[in-house]
């Protein structure tokens, strides 16, 4: 098993990662373009899966035939290690009508992923272990991919009482946050920092003061004055970011943070991590590809917390990627019901969805016009479960089979064909995007292929 704990450090990990048991699969892909960075492959290669485990990477046409085995053509399609994501909301329990974890996981097979971590701002929260065994118990029915459950750090995301951390660490919480809300209170996330490291489990922060940011409904800039429409600072970011770092160096505690957004967060990230603070950042695909120019349109599609910001800010979520001061891209996949969104745009909720286009949306925006490797993209996004001591997954002989079958080059239009999330609030709708996840193999199964794409079998 590659997407599994790694158990360096701290007391022994819990099994965090929710698996439905099933049959594994034996497929053959052949003559696909196999790439995966983290162990220097990029060739074309049969890669045959035998009882869900990568059995052998072969030349062009030396498979050997396996009967029963499907077979699948890959000549011209791009194999890499499917993804992993480190920040999903599902709405279990409590907004079913939005998400559940069999469409949301589905979803998330849909865009290439073999695992996801879901955050913990339900109805009622997970913040207790009770709550915690039943959302677990229903991903061991319903999910088609492994999925990590965070729980709260503060009692009904109050941001006064902390949760019972160790407990919830014992039940299989793979980490700890509030997300949707910021921890507010210094001296609650300082307590907090000093249990996660007797805990273990990341604490996951969603970075906002919310005096800065109160009344806000998307970035302060030209944008907003034109609008005439309350902005949330840049500063509302990275002034709690900073803070944060601050009181993890002094405790000695591990922190990720969540959907930066701003030039002046990725900043203090490098300063921090050159500092010695044990913190981690993801960038979201919205951030990545879009500016509060969006926002023009007054569509809610493009309302999400943090909101959009400028081209500088893009460009410097840009450069962190790629320099790796951002270590992995996460969707902050928020699926929410039409009436949340079909409003005015100040009163629309707040969120997108994000699973189905991330991999397209990156490609076609930033790898294809030559901003981005196809590598370093493959590599930020199969890093997400790291920060949770989850290893990327990798194509090699033994791994456990977790791929991602592409064709780089076909073009769709994003919701022509409907949605696999329940929900359809996609800042990308109505775009055309080229290259298309085909086929995901997860946790050596797979758990999803496009209804485009036909498999043969053999025998
Ligand atoms: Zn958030
Ligand atoms: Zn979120």
């Amino acid at each position: 098993m590659n997407v599994s704990a790694d158990g360096a450090g701290g007391p022994p990990e819990p099994q965090t990662l929710v698996r439905r048991e099933g049959p594994a699969s034996t497929l053959i892909l052949r003559g696909a373009r196999l790439m995966d960075p983290r162990v220097g492959l990029d060739a074309a290669r049969d890669l045959v899966v035998r009882d869900g485990r990568i059995a052998e990477l072969a030349e062009p046409g030396g498979a050997p035939e396996i009967e029963g085995a499907e077979l699948v053509d890959a000549e011209g399609l791009l194999v890499v290690p499917a993804f992993v994501d480190p920040h999903v909301h599902f709405r279990v329990p409590g907004e079913e009508h939005k998400e559940d974890l069999e469409t949301g996981t589905r979803s998330a097979a849909a865009g290439g992923y073999c695992a996801v971590i879901a955050m913990a701002n339900t109805s009622p929260p997970i913040d207790s272990a009770a709550v915690l065994g039943s959302v677990r118990e229903r991903a061991e029915r319903e999910a088609s991919i492994p999925v990590g459950f965070i729980a709260n750090v503060t009692r009904g995301m109050a941001g006064a009482e902390l949760t019972e951390m160790a407990e919830l660490r014992e039940a299989g919480a793979i980490g700890f946050s509030d997300d949707g809300l910021p921890i507010a209170n210094a001296r609650v996330l300082r307590r907090a920092l000093q249990y996660q490291r007797l805990a273990g489990g990341v604490i996951a922060l969603h970075e906002e003061d919310p005096d800065l940011s109160a009344g806000g409904v998307m970035n302060e800039g030209e944008v907003s004055a034109v609008l005439g429409m309350t902005g949330v600072p840049g500063v509302s970011e990275s002034t709690m970011l900073s803070r944060d770092c601050s009181l993890a160096l002094y405790e000695g505690a591990r922190i990720h943070v969540q959907h930066l957004s701003a030039r002046s967060s990725v900043e203090e990230i490098a300063r921090a991590k050159a500092a010695g603070v044990m913190v981690t950042c993801e960038a979201t695909p919205h951030h990545l590809t879009l500016t509060d120019e969006a926002v023009r349109s007054l569509d809610a599609r493009f309302k999400m917390n943090p909101p959009l910001r400028t081209e500088d800010d893009r460009k410097a979520l840009l450069d962190g990627l790629r320099d790796g001061t951002i270590d992995c891209v996460a969707t902050d996949h928020a699926p929410h019901a039409a009436e949340e969104k079909e409003v005015p745009f100040e009163e629309a909720a707040w969120g997108v969805t994000g699973l189905e286009t991330a991999f397209s949306a990156l490609y076609t925006d930033l790898v294809n016009p030559g901003v981005l490797s196809l590598e370093l993209l493959v590599e930020r996004m199969t890093s997400g479960g790291e920060p949770f001591g989850i290893a990327p997954p990798r194509i090699e002989v033994d791994a456990t089979a977790n791929l991602t079958l592409i064709d780089p080059e076909l073009t769709w239009t994003v919701g022509e064909e409907g949605y696999e999330s329940r929900s359809h609030n996609s800042s990308y709708a109505a775009r055309e995007l080229t290259a298309r996840v085909l086929m995901t193999v997860a946790d050596g199964r797979v758990a999803f292929r496009q209804r485009s794409f036909a498999l043969g079998v053999a025998g």
